[in-house]
């Protein structure tokens, strides 16, 4: 195995190999000997790991790492939404290493995938995972494969109109980067050799409030069952616009349209958050096991809008 330490991003897509940022999901998929081959580390590479916050957006390298996210005082300001994930996620350890690129593109969690059991995500047919342990699985089967997209930025990037740089393809929005679920053999439409050079987030409305709420089996250091991040624009009480976004429930990160339109345009009530976020399992298709997600989606929601329009409950 060679580790390649290219200096440029020009250099490293043109390399064959896997790329490398912070290594905290690379390492232990190698170590399971789940991946083989050559390794393009990216942390020779200058220049990727800036943070600029202006009226125009944000913009942010994909070798950023999740606490100079979190902890950043505008993203904390201006785009609540995703420093405030970040810093919810693994561990002080986990998010001073992993980064901004890794978090998107990392894999699955799915326990037959990281333990090498042939399915749609090791390069075969089928998914044991539908008839076998799938605790921790979906509510929205959107076919294929039914493991949860594992990416707590992916899903805060959602509600932010992001851009994704990419080296060696083409630029595109988050959603295009994430795909639409419907093809199991991946979680991400990145192709060979392209690569993550950062993200930019649109201008964001000011005086907006944000909240992000995870439900987990596990205090710290656990994948969320379920989590939501919330924007809100409020004026004298009325929601002028909303965004909500959920992560755990389905193959990619999902934005909840139609918890948004039930929430814009009134006052931010207790009800009206309430008869919102009761609409959040709707359309749900949860396997045997995942049925408790549904309740626990709607309870999540229902959360962060509370924190969000400051409402006691
Ligand atoms: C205990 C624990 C709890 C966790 N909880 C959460 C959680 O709640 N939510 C969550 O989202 N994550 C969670 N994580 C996962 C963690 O966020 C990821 O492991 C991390 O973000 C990956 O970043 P990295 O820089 O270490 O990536 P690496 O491990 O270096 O790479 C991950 C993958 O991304 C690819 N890659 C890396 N950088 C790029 C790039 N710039 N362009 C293209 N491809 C790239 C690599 O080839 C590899 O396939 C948890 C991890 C642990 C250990
Ligand atoms: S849920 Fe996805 S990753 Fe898990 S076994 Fe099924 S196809 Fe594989």
């Amino acid at each position: 195995m060679t580790v390649h330490r290219p200096a440029e991003v020009s250099r490293a897509v043109a390399l064959s190999g896997t790329f490398r940022a912070g290594g905290t999901d690379l390492a232990e998929r190698r170590r399971r000997g789940n991946l083989g081959g050559d390794v393009v580390d990216l942390r020779s590479i200058e220049g990727l790991d800036g943070i600029d916050v202006t009226a125009d957006g944000a913009r942010l390298g994909a070798m950023v790492t999740l606490d100079a996210v979190a902890a950043h005082p505008d993203l904390n300001a201006r785009y609540g939404a995703l420093a405030r994930s970040s810093n919810g996620l693994g561990t002080p350890q986990i998010r001073r290493m992993a980064t901004l690129g890794g978090s998107l593109a990392q894999a699955t969690r799915c326990w037959y995938a990281r333990s090498g059991m042939r399915c749609y995500r090791t390069g075969a047919e089928g998914c044991p995972a539908r008839a076998g342990d799938h605790r921790f699985h979906v509510v929205f089967d959107l076919g294929g494969c039914v493991a949860p997209h594992p990416s707590t930025t992916a899903m805060a990037l959602l509600l932010y109109d992001t851009t994704v740089a990419i080296a060696g393809g083409a630029d595109r929005g988050i959603r295009d980067l994430l795909g639409d679920g419907s093809d199991p053999t991946r979680g991400n439409t990145l192709g060979p050799g392209e690569l993550i050079v950062g993200v930019h987030l649109g201008p964001n409305d000011p005086g907006e409030r944000t909240a992000y709420v995870r439900a987990t089996a596990r205090r710290l250091a656990d994948w969320p069952l379920v989590e939501c991040a919330v924007r809100l624009r409020l004026d004298a009480g009325v929601i002028v616009s909303a965004g909500v976004a959920v992560g755990g429930v389905a193959p990619i990160p999902l934005r909840l349209d139609h918890v948004e339109a039930a929430l814009a345009g009134g006052p931010a009530t207790t009800e009206r958050l309430e008869a919102a976020a009761s609409l959040a399992g709707d359309g749900a298709s949860p396997l045997p096991g995942t049925r408790y997600k549904v309740g626990l989606l709607r309870r999540t929601v229902l959360a962060a809008l509370a924190e969000t329009a400051g409402v006691v409950r």
